[in-house]
């Protein structure tokens, strides 16, 4: 079943939904946005085993304007059907080494600096702002870029009367979200990797997104309104999914923030909704 991922984004929408895996449909200021598309069947995706497949086909999704990548080089955040619905999206925004890999029309967009795209609602414009992200353990061993695993980036986006989104992008490190929570716009709606992902050895088998805690955690950071979990099932190796994630939340005493209903449904990312 695909409910109304069909319908076209409303003018006034400012919803996510989540297809599966990391990927998230968002529609704000008359924009359809889509972060870390992945359309592949399940199956086995190089070393990484797919359990569950999106609720929606690229087709399904109908006109797309904007894609943000936040990083390239694993499987479960960009697959081969996720990377061609990428590079053929108006404009494809991830962090500069990803840009470089994955070729124009790709851009680039470094740690803290901005995109600003026009809003077909008359709102102005939406900013994108590429915030840092810690893929793994903070001691976690470097590749030759400094980055641990690999470049990540993450994204907030804001605009006139719209609430400010941040997207995490594969991160494991709540001294990241302080960071965002001292320099960017203050955050409404939080879209947070989740899922512990952990791919023995690396790392000694440690979390290389935030597990469920570590997500209650980076809402209280954020002093977010609204968090949606995304890439907490789907892959065999996320290690903790729905259920975790609500006990984490229940347990912080932020039960009403979390919003993990089924793919496909939207929520609303006002604050007050
Ligand atoms: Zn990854």
């Amino acid at each position: 079943m695909v409910p109304d991922i069909l319908a076209k984004p409303r003018a006034d929408a400012c919803a996510a939904t989540v297809l599966g895996g990391p990927t998230v449909v968002l529609d704000l200021g008359g924009l359809r946005i889509v972060s870390d598309p992945t359309f592949d069947p399940v199956g086995q995706h190089g070393y990484l085993t797919k359990t569950m497949a999106s609720v929606a086909t690229e087709e399904q999704l109908g006109a797309v304007d904007v894609v943000l990548v936040s990083h390239q080089d694993h499987p479960d955040n960009l697959d081969d059907r996720g990377r061609a619905f990428a590079l053929a999206a108006p404009l494809l925004l991830t962090g500069p080494i990803s840009a470089g890999k994955l070729g124009p029309p790709a851009a680039g967009l470094a740690p803290w600096t901005t995109r600003a795209i026009p809003r077909p609602d008359g709102g102005g414009e939406l900013t994108v702002l590429a915030v840092p992200a810690v893929h793994g353990p903070e001691d976690g061993e470097r590749d030759a870029d400094g980055n641990v695993n690999c470049e990540v980036v993450g994204f907030v986006l804001s605009g006139q009367g719209l609430p400010t989104v941040y997207l995490s992008g594969d991160n494991a490190s709540i001294r990241v979200v302080a960071e965002i929570a001292r320099r960017a716009p203050a955050v409404d709606a939080a879209v947070l990797h989740a899922g512990a992902a952990r791919v023995s050895p690396k790392f000694r088998g440690r979390p290389l997104t935030m597990d469920s805690r570590r997500a209650a955690a980076a809402a209280a950071v954020l002093g977010a309104g609204v968090v949606v979990p995304a890439h907490y099932d789907g892959w065999a190796h996320f290690g903790e999914g729905r259920d975790e994630l609500e006990l984490a939340f229940d347990e912080a005493g932020l039960a009403a923030l979390l919003h993990a209903p089924e793919h496909g449904t939207w929520t609303s990312l006002r604050r007050d909704a």
